[in-house]
């Protein structure tokens, strides 16, 4: 830990938070999701799983970014794209200040509505090998960590105990009024909102009061999802962690989001410019795999839990 990795640590990070901080400022939106196109012609990166198992063995920070796709292996919805349609809105709709400043009571059915579908749904097998993966390493003195945009909870559901939720959580509220964030998993989160938030097109508005809306406990201000909303950037602690990891990390998983989408698009060509090995694991590969040491194709419920299994060479289980 001499000058030279001190100089070279601040330079990192001042440089990724410039170059970031631009990016990150546009939230939830996917960068340049209209132009992705699977990619047939150019050279291929390496979906050799013998080879990953290798780096894989050696390791020591391993960094798991995460984004829809492993949700959506649950059967989470996006409200996003075809189809993805709360009544007659998407998320976008929904999801910013103006929206919930306007029609707080509509916004909170809308997260109510997510609330309440999530208790019904499940990790699935790639949220367990990320979990199972991170304990079994811990315990050989290695780490790691997983960087999501996903708002569900499913990874901690999973096991998962070092955890960056990058876009915040649906079960976490934040005061209007003090700022405080709490935890939370009431169901339903305020009487008021029992029974509402019906996702049908004809379903109505219900206008709740906005003194029935969910409060806070210290100042009784009006709370909020504390999730990232679109136009809103990252919490800037949260920011700071996920700097450090990407700084440390000698391995670096994509699952279930393409690299041009965030958060991918944001971090992951930052690792792999520092001589990273850089592995997708999503169900296309687009101009932007080609950057990467590795892509695996297919569902990652499928693809993670063999590439993340115990290695022949781990002396501890
Ligand atoms: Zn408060």
């Amino acid at each position: 830990m001499g000058y030279y990795h001190t100089v070279a640590l601040m330079l990192f990070l001042h440089f990724t938070t410039r170059r970031l901080v631009s990016q990150v400022y546009c939230g939830l939106k996917t960068a340049s999701a209209k132009k992705q196109r699977t990619c047939y012609e150019m050279a291929r990166p390496s979906s050799n799983m013998a080879e990953f198992r290798e780096i894989f063995a050696k390791a020591k920070h391993i960094t798991i970014i995460t984004g829809a796709g492993v949700s959506a292996e649950s059967g989470v919805p996006t409200f996003r794209g075809a189809g993805g349609y709360w009544r007659k809105w998407q998320a976008q709709d929904l999801a910013t200040p103006g929206a919930f400043a306007k029609n707080p009571s509509r916004v909170w059915e809308f997260y109510h509505y997510r609330r309440e579908l999530m208790m019904t749904k499940h990790p699935n097998p790639a949220h367990i090998a990320m979990a199972e993966c991170e304990a079994r390493l811990n315990r050989q003195g290695r780490s790691v960590v997983v960087i999501t945009q996903n708002i569900d909870e499913l990874h901690r559901k999973a096991g998962t105990k070092h955890l960056l939720e990058i876009h915040g959580s649906l079960f976490k509220t934040r005061c209007t009024s003090c700022g405080n964030v709490t935890a939370n998993y009431k169901s339903p989160i305020c009487p008021a909102l029992a029974g509402k938030g019906a996702p049908d097109p004809d379903a109505e508005d219900t206008r709740i009061p906005v003194e029935d809306l969910p409060r806070c406990d210290d100042c009784n201000g009006l709370l909020r999802p504390h999730v990232v909303w679109f136009g809103e950037t990252l919490d800037s602690d949260v920011f700071t962690e996920v700097e450090k990891e990407l700084e440390i990390c000698d391995l670096c998983l994509v699952v279930g989001t393409s690299s041009l989408v965030n958060p991918a698009a944001m971090f992951a060509p930052h690792v792999s410019a520092r001589g990273v090995p850089v592995a997708e694991f999503n169900m296309q590969s687009t101009p932007a795999t080609d950057k990467f040491r590795f892509h695996f194709q297919g569902p990652c419920g499928t693809t993670l839990p063999p590439a993340l299994a115990r290695h022949e060479t781990e002396l501890i289980s």
